[in-house]
């Protein structure tokens, strides 16, 4: 095995996967509340600013978790448009 640094935490870990363990059960409760998310409020077209506030995934881990091939058919529109429309209407 050999070492390799978080995805998350970037503490040093030994292992085949790209979070330590600490992190992967956050990853693992962050993936549900995004396949939930997706299943039940998913819009074409929504910024990832907005799947962040929903969900409370930071945009980092967001990202790393769309390269995932389980999202690879989901359509994230990058421009702030969308986000803008919804903060003016809270
Ligand atoms: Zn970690």
């Amino acid at each position: 095995m050999e070492l390799k640094k978080c995805a998350r935490c970037g503490k040093f870990f030994a292992s085949d996967v790209e979070v330590c363990n600490v992190c992967e059960k956050k990853d693992l409760a962050d993936l549900g509340k995004l396949k939930d998310f997706f299943a039940e409020s998913y819009i074409s077209g929504l910024s990832k600013a907005t799947i962040c506030s929903s969900t409370g995934i930071s945009t980092r881990n967001l990202n790393r978790y769309l390269e995932y091939e389980e999202f690879n058919d989901i359509y994230l529109d990058d421009s702030s448009i969308i986000e803008k429309t919804l903060i003016k209407k809270k």
